[in-house]
């Protein structure tokens, strides 16, 4: 047959014995200590693609390998010598972005959210005509040919950029970097959400530029806020205050460690008409909420949404300790018969514990708590079903006595 002839022929990789049981039942992942990582796996270049097959024969598909990463395989098809070329990237894209179209008018969302859209080690997020991408394997970096074809194809964006600069890039090997793609970037671009309009600065802000994960959870505080007072704490280019404010808070404060980002959020409030009932302090958060308490300051509806507190695995102990420590801040700072909206962003922090440290830290307000909800990130950020650490985000909203 022709199509057989013109096919690639992949390197294959091994994998041990009873392993690989994950991948078996639909996970992309495989980790080094499962795999025959023999002399010739050794020296396979990071993010070579690759057939995957089991002791007993059975093939596990397609992917890419990185003898230099934990996570040494992601699959990318079930398909021994599947082509990842710019189709198969075109059919993902498409799929992705059907997906979102389902929920949003406007092109605003993450359109391709890594594993949870079987495209491992890829993040795109979409503001209008700009794509803003962060490529996370060495297989995919390989890949970025095709990839940018295939966006080319589905959503043709005027401008591309490669925020290439997360630092777990280097446990892939790869390195770190910031490049258009294509077209021109200069400063902040639009944000549109819930009917809010908000600046991103894809080039210098951080990770793409706008968090998209907390879309839902910004309406649904919103929804508390008005004739409220409201405390957003990490409040970034201030998501969770702007939207507070739109929808009648009496006052929205925010506090970041951060003067660029506070700057956006100050143009962002200019634009939705609420300057007159935002204010954006900088301030380190933890310290700022002991001084508000110490001083008796108390909000009607408080938010913190802070930057994660358990990078690896290795900070759990410390990490859950922060948690408990500024749910015990936020509380002190929450007023009688007021709402507290805590979250977590670390992959490596399970739910439960997530819970049971802010639980601990409300008490030790001296506070009694009521949960009224528990959510995650919004539709744009699916998560893979055989990988529950792709849930990475946790948001409980607590009402307090
Ligand atoms: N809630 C935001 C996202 C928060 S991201 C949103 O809805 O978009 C975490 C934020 O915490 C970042 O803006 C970072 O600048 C800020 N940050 C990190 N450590 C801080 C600290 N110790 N004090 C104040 N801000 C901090």
């Amino acid at each position: 047959m022709l199509r057989h002839a013109a096919m690639a022929v992949n390197p294959i990789i091994r994998v041990k014995p009873r392993e690989g049981r994950r991948a078996r039942m639909g996970a992309p992942w495989i980790f080094s200590n499962e795999i025959q990582m023999d002399a010739a796996a050794k020296a396979l270049q990071p993010g070579t693609l690759v057939t995957v097959v089991g002791d007993d024969g059975r093939g596990f598909g397609t992917g890419s390998f990185n003898p230099k990463s934990l996570i040494a395989v992601r699959l990318f098809d079930a398909a021994a010598d599947a082509e990842i070329g710019p189709a198969f990237f075109a059919a993902h894209f498409r799929r992705a972005l059907a997906r979102r179209q389902a929920f949003w008018d406007e092109p605003f969302y993450r359109l391709v959210h890594a594993e949870g859209d079987f495209l491992p080690g890829l993040v795109v997020d979409r503001f209008g005509d700009t794509a803003v991408l962060q490529v996370g394997t060495a297989g995919m970096e390989g890949l970025l040919g095709p990839m940018l074809a295939a966006l080319d194809e589905v959503i043709a964006p005027a401008r591309v950029l490669l925020r290439n600069d997360a630092p777990s890039r280097a446990l892939e090997g790869l390195q770190s970097y910031v490049r258009i793609a294509k077209g021109a970037f200069d400063g902040p671009i639009a944000v549109r959400e819930n009917g809010l309009r908000a600046f991103a600065d894809p080039q210098a802000g951080q990770k793409t530029g706008w968090y998209y994960d907390q879309r839902e959870n910004r309406a649904f505080m919103a929804g508390l806020a008005r004739g409220r007072s409201v405390l957003d704490a990490f409040c970034y280019t201030g998501g969770f205050a702007i939207a507070a404010a739109k929808a009648g808070a009496a006052e929205a404060v925010g506090i970041d460690s951060s003067a660029t980002a506070l700057a956006l959020a100050n143009d962002a409030a200019a634009a939705n008409g609420t300057a007159a009932r935002t204010k954006f302090v900088k301030a380190d958060v933890m310290e700022e909420l002991a001084r508000l308490a110490g001083r008796g300051e108390r909000f009607d509806v408080v938010i913190a949404d802070p930057p994660p507190f358990v990078r690896a695995r290795k900070d759990l102990e410390p990490g859950a300790k922060a948690y408990r420590k500024l749910a015990r801040l936020a509380a002190s700072v929450t007023a009688e018969n007021g709402f507290l909206f805590l979250a977590s962003c670390s992959h490596n922090m399970p739910a439960e514990r997530f819970a049971a440290e802010c639980a601990a830290g409300i008490a030790r307000a001296g506070r009694r708590a009521a949960q009224l909800r528990q959510s995650g990130a919004g539709p744009d950020h699916p998560i893979h079903p055989m990988l529950p650490e792709t849930a990475y985000l946790k948001a409980l909203v607590y009402a307090l006595d």
